[in-house]
């Protein structure tokens, strides 16, 4: 039987930054995507902003492994030439949010994100005419990135160390055997054994699905996943805006509100919104325009809805159900020499190569 040091399901950002990180290592590495091409689900089907780590509750992996990825990241985007651009973030508030403007300052800073600036109305109005709204957070830290060309570079550095991406390759069930695992794939149709010592679950909205084909794990070590869909408008015509605008997050809602992002193009699109879904479904549903509309007017008045198109849509792979408190990351290791990565929602690209680095330490003895 083959014999690898490591196994990776899934061939998104995470498990190619996951592949890159220990193929460094001189371990070899198999990682398996059963489409394709790699980083063709969440990892293409998001904002593609460099967060700053400003929400998530302190201490939480979501906050830590984004500001600890987030410098990586512009650090490797500047080293490869990685389409990215720091163009700072505004959050906006009215003049009764002063409270919770205040409150979001304070997470912020206990997460180690020490940089934002309070506007005041004239400020604002300087930095961002056509917004509407009394005060504002300024994040300078805040940034966008070309998700595509991250992803090629992992890719192409995973390999050029000796890593080897198996794409058209699903990973079809484990058992524990020896010091490691056994491992049945279907690769272009055909099926492949082999072995490894680590393996690693990266399978985004699937990562429950394959997880429960692990044999030796016991159900309580597989969380329930919720799928939900966030949807984009894109906005025809001139960008309005030269940061990013994001309204105040609104207590217990899935996402972060509707709020308006550039791509590296310059155009400016809204969302994502959040629908909860039994089925993984990524069409477009030109008839939320209106709601669209109405988030949008709050900090944007002067916008005309006839300009706004129907864009795509992405899946969150939430831990937490409808109306449930917002749920961190789960990187577990039910079994030694096995790590599941359940609940990979935003902030995952930008948290990215710090995910990297934390598989990689809790993986250490097996490390060659
Ligand atoms: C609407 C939306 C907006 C977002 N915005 C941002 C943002 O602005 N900034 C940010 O930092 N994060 C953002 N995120 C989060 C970010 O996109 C994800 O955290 C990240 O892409 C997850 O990467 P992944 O590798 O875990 O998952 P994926 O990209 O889904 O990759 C998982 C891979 O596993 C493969 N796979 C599944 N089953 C198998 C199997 N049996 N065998 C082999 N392969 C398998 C799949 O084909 C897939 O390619 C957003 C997410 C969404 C949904």
């Amino acid at each position: 039987m083959d014999q690898f040091d490591f196994c990776i399901i899934g061939a998104g950002v995470i498990g190619l930054a996951i592949g890159r990180r220990l193929a460094h290592t001189g371990a070899s590495v198999l990682l398996l995507e059963r489409n394709h091409h790699y980083g063709t689900e969440t990892s293409s089907r998001n904002s593609e902003v460099i967060h700053a780590g400003i929400y998530y509750p302190t201490g939480s992996l979501k906050a830590r492994l984004c500001v600890a990825g987030r410098e990586a990241l512009y650090d490797y985007c500047q080293r490869n030439g990685i389409s990215h651009r720091r163009l700072g973030k505004l959050i906006v508030a009215g003049s009764d949010q002063t409270g919770e403007l205040e409150a979001l300052q304070a997470k912020a800073e206990a997460n180690g994100v020490s940089d934002l600036q309070w506007m005041d109305q004239r400020q604002l109005r300087a930095l961002e005419p056509q917004v509407a709204a009394q005060q504002a957070l300024l994040s300078p830290s805040t940034g966008i990135i070309s998700a595509h060309e991250l992803m090629d570079t992992l890719a192409g550095e995973f390999e050029a160390h000796g890593g080897l991406l198996s794409l058209s390759t699903g990973f079809e069930g484990s058992e524990p055997r020896g010091e490691g695992f056994a491992v049945r794939v279907s690769s272009g149709g055909e099926p492949y054994e082999f072995h490894c010592r680590g393996l690693i679950n990266s399978a985004g909205l699937h990562a429950t699905r394959v997880a429960r084909r692990m044999r030796g794990l016991a159900p309580e070590a597989v969380p329930e996943l919720h799928y939900c869909k966030g949807h984009y408008f894109a906005l025809q015509g001139r960008a309005p805006f030269s940061h990013l605008i994001y309204p105040m997050p609104e207590a217990n809602t899935a996402g972060l509100g509707i709020h308006a992002t550039l791509d590296l193009g310059g155009s400016v699109r809204f969302g994502p919104d959040t629908l909860y879904l039994d089925a993984l479904d990524y069409r477009m549903d030109d008839g939320r325009r209106d709601s669209f509309a109405r988030a949008i007017w709050h900090y944007y008045p002067q916008l005309d809805p006839g300009r706004l198109t129907p864009a795509y849509a992405g899946i969150r792979p939430k831990l937490a159900g409808p109306g449930e408190p917002a749920r961190d990351f789960l990187i577990d290791q039910p079994l030694a020499g096995l790590i599941n990565l359940f609940g990979m929602e935003s902030p995952g690209l930008t948290a990215s190569l710090a995910v990297a680095d934390y598989v990689a330490a809790a993986l250490e003895d097996r490390l060659p």
